[in-house]
């Protein structure tokens, strides 16, 4: 039996690789230092690996930027636009990722999207038959380095490549029928792989985690094509897929011509012993037994009494692993110095997880389970620890009834309700929430943090700063006003850090894109709201003006979806918690005089499943979820949410569900594209469709604004249209947010002369 690993967090447990990013795009260090700090990164994580018992070290899992990027480099598939300027492999490689070279080259990056259920984004791939015609050559030489360097450690080295099924149904592509382009795709993963094989490689992992989805006919044929054909040389192809079950595609995938198979054990139910005999008798089955994604310890006991008789059965033909690449956990845990001894016992981060493959593959080797039965004493421990459980929470959940998931009134009622208290002109202005966060605010919140001022002073800092944003949001002339958010890091870590059942680390950080990494927060146990979390803040806020001022809160689903979330539960459940948790801030809110109150979902579409099938499932409960934390607003406080994006065309039904008074969505940057699929369906209730991208510090012209303002009432009535940005402006300075601003409020104000002829 082996012990292999998937990928491995490039990061470094320091963030080393973020540094070195940032220090090489400022100038601050050469190419070749970089490039020797990232084959130092490289090297440690592999001694690391290896140091933890991991025998095939995976190879081609390490990115500077992104390893979607990395296999369209390798195949020679950088767009056109970026190759036309002359630029080295690195800078080619930072064009693509991030747009502006430090050359000065002007070119849009290429876009970037959340790597299936996870918060990893990867740089989507974009195909023509035109660039895959192209001289541009196949070139595996930087993999082919890597191997080398990897096998100084161990001589078991494994390259990981992304298929070219999964990389093609990943890309965008202006052919209407991507498959067209397959042929021409596989000729240069057939040089790839040739090269490869020439070069010594014995064995290649191939990813293709889209097996998990439920493919349509067309998309299967793509596979049998392309393998059957694949001339693999002397090497070996493990097939890999993750995050979702394949057993519904086991007969296509026995017919491929592979060497072994890896199954993700984890993420769904799966029947391994009934696949395993479909399979050819010379494949090795590699079984994804430790959840790659969590910072859970593993009851290696239970793995244990599942994997012995199937190796017995499978021998040497059995290797195991991670579910999935490491790269979506953190690096170590034995950084973390501030947790309590009994917590960290709960938890693994990606070394000790390949630790425990190591322990596991002992124990079955010797049918000996003593060290494991030591080893998952603490993570059974924490099933049953006192600080997971809150009796009071679990019985407020098991006592909802049908009433508690929707408000009393219908949006007709209370849409009626609300305009008389709060008498908004036509078109309402407002904004999402945050204003810029300047070097100032940042430092007044970090020296809080470091106990380095009072509380006192914390709180006149923070109102100074929200006296300022009202001043100028009244100045602009906005309808609807908020408080900024300075007080906020992180729309997640806020509330985190303020309810009971979340705890947080020093370390546990996992890549996002690029040199960007979050630190999610850890929901260990049951969720409550130990105290008012905004209040004094919105209080103070509205305190200042006769406007009214909309209050912020985060929803149940993206506080879900953005944190490490306890195993011993289902995900519904401790989303209602949340939800309940959520709906008490409202409460409060109410009963002090709130009009208005925001709970953003910037992530309900991202927590999809990845089966279409279970879409509806999921959607179900999510939105249930949030209607539970609005729900006790009654028909008089205007209940807002918001999204940042604008595909919601399949789950427009959902959004609706979320029966939210108003819903402000992203949708400058597609030029309404989103409003399209209003003519399937009509949204009923008031909508806000971005009218600028805050995301360039562009300022937008008022003609501009008056355009699309006039194309948006073209799908939603004017009486239930708002205008506002696309989304929070924390990340722009304040110069360009007034200026835009002020550009938005001069279109409002044509249109509202225009509409009062
Ligand atoms: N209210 C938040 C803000 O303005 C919303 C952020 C988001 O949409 N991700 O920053
Ligand atoms: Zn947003």
């Amino acid at each position: 039996m082996h012990i292999h690993n998937l990928g491995f967090p490039r990061i470094g447990a320091k963030r080393e690789l973020k540094f070195s990013l940032e220090q090489y795009w400022r100038g601050d260090i050469t190419q070749s230092a970089f490039l020797t700090q990232c084959q130092q990164l490289r090297e440690h994580n592999w001694q690391l690996q290896h140091q933890a018992g991991i025998e095939w070290l995976p190879v081609g899992d390490f990115a500077h930027y992104d390893h979607v990027l990395n296999t369209t480099l390798i195949l020679g598939l950088a767009p056109e636009r970026f190759t036309a300027h002359n630029s080295n492999a690195l800078d080619l490689e930072f064009r693509v990722g991030r747009g502006q070279a430090p050359s000065g080259c002007q070119c849009a990056a290429s876009d970037m999207t959340k790597w299936f259920n996870t918060n990893y984004h990867y740089i989507v791939p974009e195909l023509s038959e035109q660039l895959l015609a192209s001289s541009e050559k196949v070139n595996a030489e930087s993999l082919i380095l890597q191997c080398k360097e990897a096998s100084k450690i161990s001589d078991k080295t494994k390259v990981v490549l992304l298929g070219p099924i999964s990389y093609l149904h990943l890309s965008v592509s202006k052919n209407a029928d991507k498959l067209s382009l397959l042929p021409a795709l596989l000729k240069r993963y057939q040089t790839l792989v040739t090269q490869l094989s020439n070069a010594g490689v014995s064995w290649v992992q191939l990813d293709e985690p889209i097996l998990g989805l439920e493919l349509e006919q067309q998309w299967q044929d793509a596979f049998s094509k392309a393998y059957q054909q694949l001339n693999k040389g002397k090497l070996k192809l493990l097939l890999t897929s993750y995050f979702s079950s394949i057993d519904h595609h086991i007969d296509l995938i026995k017919t491929l011509d592979f060497d072994g198979l890896h199954i993700d054990t984890v993420a769904q139910e799966t029947d391994v012993s009934a696949i395993i005999d479909t399979l050819p008798q010379h494949w090795v089955i590699s079984l994804g037994v430790i959840n790659g994604r969590n910072i859970w310890k593993t009851d290696l006991v239970s793995v244990y009494q599942k994997l012995l008789p199937l190796y017995r059965h499978l021998k040497n033909r059995l290797w195991i692993a991670p579910s999935c690449s490491l790269l979506h956990s953190p690096v170590d845990l034995q950084q973390e110095s501030k947790l309590d001894a009994e917590f960290k016992s709960w938890l693994a981060f990606a070394k000790q997880k390949c630790e425990e493959l190591a322990l596991l593959k002992y124990a079955l080797v010797h049918e000996n389970s003593d060290e494991i039965t030591l080893y998952s004493s603490s993570a059974l421990a924490r099933c049953v620890s006192k600080r997971i459980h809150n009796d009071s929470v679990k019985s407020r959940v098991n006592g909802l009834s049908k009433e508690d998931f929707h408000r009393k009134q219908s949006f007709l009622e209370r849409k009626v309700v609300q305009q008389k208290t709060l008498n908004l002109p036509v078109l309402p202005t407002t904004t999402i929430g945050s204003f810029p966060q300047t070097g100032d605010i940042r430092e007044v919140r970090a020296k809080w943090r470091r106990n380095e001022i009072t509380q006192a002073q914390y709180q006149s800092l923070i109102e100074e700063e929200i006296r300022n944003t009202i001043t100028k949001q009244e100045d602009i002339g906005l309808d609807v006003l908020v408080h900024g958010e300075a007080e906020r890091n992180d729309m997640v870590e806020y509330f985190g850090e303020l309810l009971e059942g979340v705890a947080f680390t020093q370390f546990a950080w996992v890549q996002s894109y690029g040199s960007r990494c979050v630190k999610p927060p850890i929901i260990f146990g049951d969720v409550s709201r130990k105290q008012a979390m905004t209040l004094s803040w919105i209080n103070y806020a509205q305190s200042l003006t006769d406007r009214p001022v909309k209050a912020m809160l985060t929803g149940p689903i993206t506080i879900l979806c953005w944190s490490f979330v306890r195993d011993d539960l289902s995900r519904e459940e401790v989303a209602n918690q949340i939800g309940l948790a959520i709906s008490d801030e409202v409460v409060d809110l109410v009963e002090n005089g709130t009009q208005i109150i925001q709970i953003d979902e910037p992530a309900i579409r991202e927590g999809m499943p990845i089966k279409q099938s279970e879409w509806q499932g999921y959607l179900n409960w999510a939105t249930a979820a949030f209607c539970l934390s609005a729900a006790k607003a009654p028909a008089k406080t205007q209940i807002h949410s918001h999204m940042c994006y604008s595909e919601f065309n399949d789950i427009l039904p959902a959004i609706i569900a979320l029966d939210a008074d108003v819903l402000t969505v992203e949708t400058s940057r597609s030029n309404m594209a989103l409003l399209d699929a209003f003519d399937q369906q009509a949204y009923p209730n008031d909508l806000g469709p971005g009218v600028y991208d805050i995301h360039t510090p562009n300022v937008p012209e008022v003609d501009w604004m008056v355009a699309l303002i006039e194309k948006a009432q073209k799908y939603i009535p004017i009486e239930r249209l708002w205008v506002n940005p696309d989304c929070g402006l924390k990340t722009r300075g304040w110069t360009e947010t007034k200026l835009a601003l002020d550009n938005m409020v001069t279109a409002v104000k044509k249109l509202r002369a225009a509409y009062s002829n």
